[in-house]
């Protein structure tokens, strides 16, 4: 762990990092550190640029009173609410915007049905909650499903699990057979990639697996499980090596 600095935010690793004080010089701004504007009701901030000592990154950071943060974010949420009518409507007039789902509805049912479950279920043990495959309905990404603040994309899910099966077909088909642990591992990697936030915003990176989880709160899908599913359906199963 690097030494030398105090740890916040880094906006480009997007964690808190030990990140040195320098002069705003150094990203070719003014040195003078007080600043105020007062446009719309008075504004003042201390300016420091900071450098990630993880990546190098520089940045401006502006140290103000907390309530102009809360004050940022409730502006933001009233701002949200209008562009989400806006962002409705504008999908609501171009239907080509909206990715074209080609993966069967009864695929995807019986996707989520084998492998979501229910983590705090009355007995003490998890049990599977395959009734989540009622709640499947289309979005902009194809077929979604709602687990609390989360979206599980299971269209895009399958969708991506078929192009990774069929990379593996097409090698198996050249005399080199993959494992099943290779291939249930590029599964359980897609599978992990397609969940969106509350907004609908599909995150960039992978959702985290906890032990073989993807974990929304009191449910989860079970990625182990999409492996499975994914292989035994495909007709893969009977091509690969036990290993
Ligand atoms: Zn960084």
């Amino acid at each position: 762990m690097p030494k030398g600095g105090v740890t916040i935010y880094c906006p480009k690793c997007e964690v808190f990092r030990p990140c040195k004080a320098i002069s705003p010089t150094a990203m070719g701004m003014p040195s003078h550190r007080r600043w105020t504007r007062s446009d719309f009701g008075q504004v003042a901030w201390f300016r420091r640029c900071r450098q990630c000592l993880t990546c190098s990154h520089k940045f401006l950071t502006a140290e103000v009173e907390e309530a102009r943060i809360r004050e940022l974010v409730s502006l933001r949420e009233r701002l949200s609410e209008k562009y989400k009518l806006q962002v409705r409507a504008i999908r609501r007039q171009r239907p080509w915007l909206r990715r074209n789902e080609t993966v069967p509805l009864d695929l995807a049912r019986r996707f989520v049905a084998s492998t979501a479950w229910w983590l705090t279920h009355s007995s003490g043990s998890p049990v599977r909650a395959p009734g989540h495959a009622d709640r499947i309905y289309q979005s902009h990404h194809g077929w979604a499903v709602d687990f609390g603040a989360n979206t599980f994309l299971v269209g895009k899910a399958i969708e991506r699990c078929t192009i990774a099966i069929n990379e593996f077909l097409d090698v198996t088909a050249s005399g080199q057979v993959p494992t099943r642990t290779e291939v249930a591992a590029a599964i359980k990697k897609h599978v992990s990639g397609a969940v969106a936030n509350v907004e609908g915003h599909e995150y960039s990176g992978y959702y985290p697996v906890d032990n073989q989880d993807l974990v929304f709160g009191a449910q989860s899908i079970d990625v182990a499980d999409a492996a499975s599913f994914m292989i035994k359906e495909s007709g893969i199963a009977e091509l690969l090596l036990d290993a």
